[in-house]
Order: structure tokens, then sequence, then C-alpha cells
């Protein structure tokens, strides 16, 4: 069995070892495909990343100024870009702080005429002298050479007018100063319709025309100051557009990002390898930072792109990595790590599903095969035992009657005086041990022949009230001496059927035999003839062991016999039955048993009446 086992699995076992290596292997050459795919992927979005940058900067180098028009630079040519910058004296320039506008705005005020102008009216109004300042303001006005100049004599008129209870026509003056262009700038690069715009926030209308400069002030391209910044956040808020007011805080967020890029310059630029072109991740939120040789008015220029902005542009599935997470894009951008999702479900895996449920399929084959030779084994093995303990029943069973017939000739022999009744006795025992010897080497014979395929029957006309009557005489003797009593009940209107007397007296004998055999202490057996239907039954009963259910289809079988503790020690062979069926099968018919432990059995021979 061991063997057995050994030899089906042993197999199987190397098969899933080298399966399960197979799959292993695979998934490591799938995870391997995986990282260079990566790689890959991280390579390409790298150089798409860096020409894109690079190509910004081309652009924004077209619109750098000429060295004369001194270092502003022009307005960012992508909404990705926060900031550009010139480099002078190794100084990196705000491009607020260099405003043409704030610029001229300090020389026009600072102009020596309109300067005194202004101061004699400024001393009007201290000295409280409201109307007379006003008539001067205005006389400064008609007079300014400059818009600049008109509309910061103006704000001031607007001031005095409010001071002196004017209201509306301080309101008049500041509306005019609303109007004015976003170019005219107070020193520090704020725009001079801001500081009119918080005294004209009273009614609606008005408030539209604030409204209106500070969009314009965001949509505006170029670079407005912190402080012009600051003031268009405040009165976007007071009037209440989010969107506005998001838009500057945004923009105030890059003009501190790039005032610390300022203050960062100098070590951001020491750390420049060799490499070009050369993005540098920096800040938070990310930008990509380049430095550029130096053209137009500057030593060298500065370009800060938005990171997440560009990235977006490129492929919108990546994102920029957080901290201790993602992977670099490469040298060119150092600092830079993104996120790059796997591309994609995993394609299945068809080789793996296939390779598991061969594998499945050949443990279950396996186990079908196993089973199978196992219970083939199982029933050699039991008929190899059941054929050894047939050998040493039937040589049993033989001695038992050739003791009995030894015995009594003996005895007969050796007392010559014996009485003649007594004579008799011996000798019907003699005869009728002699003939269960002789039905015992018959059901042997009968037997070899079935199993050897050559058992002939002789079909002749016979009426089976005969063969029962005959099988009950002749068992009548052993039935009397072993003190049973015989119910006979034959039914004598049955035709004669086709049939082989001798193997139906055998059958029946055979029946008879087991009655008394396994009895037990009941000395009562019947047999009984009767027709139903189209049939004939030869039913023989006992009231002894019974059968358990579990047995009676297997009491048939060939050898077969119980293993009730009480026919342990009956002598027997397991042919009787046997014999029994093939004989009622060789006339078309079968045997029943009918049974219960301890209750008794009743075996019935169904013949067909006018069987061929
Ligand atoms: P055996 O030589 O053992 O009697 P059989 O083929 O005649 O062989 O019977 C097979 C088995 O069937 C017996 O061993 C016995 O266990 C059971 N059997 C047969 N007839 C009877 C019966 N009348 N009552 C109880 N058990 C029986």
């Amino acid at each position: 069995m061991l063997l057995l086992l050994t030899a089906v699995f042993v197999p199987y076992l190397v098969l899933a070892a080298l399966s399960l290596r197979m799959i292993g292997q695979e998934r490591q050459l799938e995870t391997r495909r995986t990282v260079e795919e990566r790689q890959r992927r991280l390579a390409l979005v790298g150089q798409q990343l860096l020409s894109l940058l690079e190509n910004f900067k081309l652009r924004q180098l077209a619109q750098l100024p000429p060295r004369s028009q001194g270092t502003t630079p022009g307005p960012p040519v992508d909404k990705s870009i926060a900031f550009v910058g010139l480099v002078r004296e190794s100084r990196l320039r705000l491009p607020w702080d260099d405003d043409p506008g704030a610029r001229l705005f300090r020389g026009l005020v600072n102009e020596a005429r309109f300067a005194s102008q202004l101061g004699q009216a400024g001393a009007e109004e201290r000295a409280a002298r409201l109307e007379k300042a006003a008539a001067m303001y205005n006389r400064v006005i008609e007079t300014a050479r400059r818009p600049a100049q008109q509309a910061y004599a103006r704000l001031l008129l607007a001031q005095g007018l409010e001071k002196a209870g004017r209201k509306p026509e301080s309101r008049r003056q500041y509306e005019r100063v609303l109007e004015l262009p976003l170019q005219h700038v107070d020193e520090y690069g704020v725009p001079l319709a801001f500081y009119a715009a918080p005294h004209l926030l009273g009614d609606d209308l008005r408030r539209q025309g604030v409204l209106r400069a500070i969009r314009m002030a965001a949509e505006r391209e170029g670079w407005l100051s912190p402080a012009a910044l600051y003031q268009a956040r405040d009165l976007a808020r007071t009037l209440k557009v989010s969107e506005l007011e998001s838009r500057f805080t945004e923009q105030i967020r890059d003009r501190e990002q790039a005032e610390a890029l300022q203050a960062d310059f100098a070590r951001l630029v020491s750390v420049r390898p060799a490499r070009e072109p050369l993005w540098i991740a920096y800040g938070q939120p990310v930008w990509m930072v380049s430095v550029a040789a130096g053209s137009g008015g500057a030593d060298a220029w500065v370009l800060a792109v938005r990171a997440d902005e560009a990235l977006r542009a490129l492929d919108s599935t990546i994102r920029l990595a957080g901290q201790g997470e993602g992977s670099s894009l490469g040298e060119s951008l150092p600092g830079l790590s993104v996120v790059i999702p796997a591309t994609g479900p995993p394609p299945a895996n068809y080789r793996q599903t296939l390779l598991v449920s061969a594998l499945t399929l050949t443990l279950t084959l396996t186990l079908l095969a196993a089973f199978l030779l196992w219970r083939d084994v199982r029933r050699d093995m039991e008929l190899a035992e059941m054929r050894s303990q047939f050998v040493s029943s039937v040589s049993h069973e033989l001695k038992t009657p050739l003791t009995t017939v030894r015995m009594f000739s003996e005895t007969m022999r050796l007392d010559e005086e014996m009485d003649r009744q007594t004579q008799c006795e011996y000798l019907d025992t003699i005869l009728s041990e002699s003939e269960r010897l002789g039905r015992l080497v018959d059901n042997v014979l009968d037997f070899a022949r079935i199993e050897q395929g050559v058992r002939i029957y002789h079909r002749q006309p016979a009426r089976l009230e005969d063969v029962v009557e005959e099988a009950a005489r002749v068992i009548r003797f052993p039935l009397t001496q072993s003190g049973f009593t015989l119910d006979l009940a034959v039914e004598r209107t049955l035709p004669p059927i086709e049939a082989d007397r001798d193997a139906l007296l055998q059958a029946i004998l055979n029946l008879m035999t087991n009655a008394m055999k396994y009895s037990d202490t009941s000395r009562r057996v019947g047999i009984d003839l009767r027709r139903e239907g189209d049939d004939a039954l030869i039913a023989v009963t006992d009231y002894g062991v019974g059968i358990a259910p579990e047995e009676q289809v297997r009491i048939f079988e060939r050898f077969y016999r119980a293993p009730a503790s009480q026919s342990q020690y009956i002598p027997g062979a397991g042919l009787g039955l046997t014999l029994v069926a093939h004989i009622a099968k060789a006339h078309g018919g079968d045997v029943a048993v009918r049974s219960s432990p301890g209750g008794g059995s009743t075996f019935t021979i169904r013949l067909p009446i006018g069987a061929e």
C-alpha cells in the first residue's frame, strides 16, 4: 500500500514542485518587467518634461528686453511660469522691484515745481483751510504736465474734499482716479486706482467699477508688486469675490517664494553641476528653476516653472511625490520626484492559471486513479484471502462426513453381534453422510465449471412438485436426526417446466442445508412451492440467526461468508448461495432473501413458468 501511494504521489509531488518553481520564476520575471517598464516611463517623462521646460525657456528668452531697456523681463509666456528674473552683479532682481512705472512716479512726484505746489496745498490743508487747499489742488491738477502727477494731486484733492465734508465732490474725484489705467502706479508699484477704490465701496454702481479694476489687475500680464497684490486681495475679500481673492493669494505666495529664491540664489547657483540643461526643484509648491546664460540687459536670467502644472500638461496621471515617496526623473531634474501610477491592471497571467488548473486536474485524476487502484488491490486481496479460506473450509467440510462414515463402518465391523435395527440406523447414517459428501463434491465441481464457463444445464420437462418432494425426501433423514420438523406446503396445480432437475434439486438442497446450519436453537424449517402470476416460487424458510441487511446483498458473492459471530463456527465454503443464484438465473429466474437478524430467513427461488 505504501508502495502504491509512493508510486502515485511522488511523481505528482515532483510535478507540483516543478510547477510551483515555474510560477515563482514567472512572477520574478513579471516583477522585473514591471520595474523596467517603470524606469523606461520615468526616463521618458523626464525627457518630455525637460523638453517642455526648455521650450518655455526659449519662448521666454524672446521676451527679454534689449540691454538698453533695463532689467524688467517681459510677461510670462505661459501660465505655468511662476517667475522670471534677471541677474545683475550676481544678484537676482525681482521684476517688480525694477518696475519702470514706479521709477517714473518717483521722478515726477519729486519734480521741483510740482513738489512745491503740493507742499503749499498740503500746508493749507494742515492749517484746516480746507477750501483754499482744495482750490490749490485743483490748480495743480490743471497745471500738471503728466497724468501720473494729475492723478496723485487728484487723490490728495479727494482726501481734502472728504475732510471738508464735500462728500459728493470727493467721490467724483476718487472715481476719476479709479478710471486711470493700471500702469499708473506709485513708487511701491501699487496702481493709483487702488487707493481710490476703498472710498467707493459705498454704493453698488461704484462697486462694479472697483471690481472691474481688480479684475483687470488679475488678468494683467506682467509682474504686479506684492504691495499691489495685498491691496487687490483685500479689495476682492471686501467685495466677496472668492475666485479673485484666491488668485491674488496664489500670486502673493509666488512673490514670497520668489523672494525666498532671491535669498537662496547664491546657494542654488553654487550646486550647479556640469550637466546641461539643468532644472533644479525648489520650494513648496515645487518650482523647476533654471539659470540661463546672460542675454539682453543681464548677466544671467532665471526662469521658474510650476512643476505640478508642467507635469499635468504632460500626463495627468503623474503627480508630484510627497515626503518619502516617488522616484527621481533623472540628473537633469535634481530634487524632483514624482509618482507614476501602475500601467493599467496587471495582465491576467494565463500561463499561471493554466498551470494551476492543470495541477488541480492532475491531482483529481491522480486521486481517482489511486482510489480505483486501491479498490482493485483491496478486492484482489480479499479474494485471495477468501480463496485460502475456501480451501481450508472445503477440507474441513469434507472431513466431517468422512469421519462419520469411517467411524460407523468400523463400529459395525467390530461389533459382530450388533442387532439388525442398530445396523439399519448405522447404514442410514452412512448413506446420508455419503450423500452429503456427494453434494459437497458436486457443489465444488459445479462451482469450478461455472468459473470456467462450462457448466451445462440439461433441461427437460420437469414437475416442480416432484423436485421439491425429492428434496424433502433426501433431507428428511438428516433433519430428523438433528430433531427438526419440516413444514412442507406444495401447490400441485403447477404445469411442468423446462428445467435441469438435478440442478434445481441441488439448489433447493443447498437452501435447506443452509436453513439447518443457521437455525441456531430453532428446530423448524419449511419448504413452500406455490404459484404467483406467471412465476413459480420455491421458498425455504428457517427461524434462525437471520442476516443483517448490509450482508444480504453480499451473501450471493462467491466465497462470501457473513462475519456474524454465530456463523463463525458453522462449517461452510461460501459456495452454496453462489450456485443457487447461478442455477436460478440459468432458468430465467432469480433468488431473493427476506431476513432480519435473529428473526430467521426466507430464500425464494423465482422461476418463470414456460420459460425456455
Ligand atoms: P456457506 O457455505 O457459508 O453456507 P453460502 O453461500 O451457502 O455459504 O452462504 C453464504 C453466507 O450466507 C453464509 O456464510 C451465511 O452467513 C449466510 N446464510 C446463508 N443462508 C443463511 C440462512 N438461512 N440464515 C442465515 N444466514 C445464511
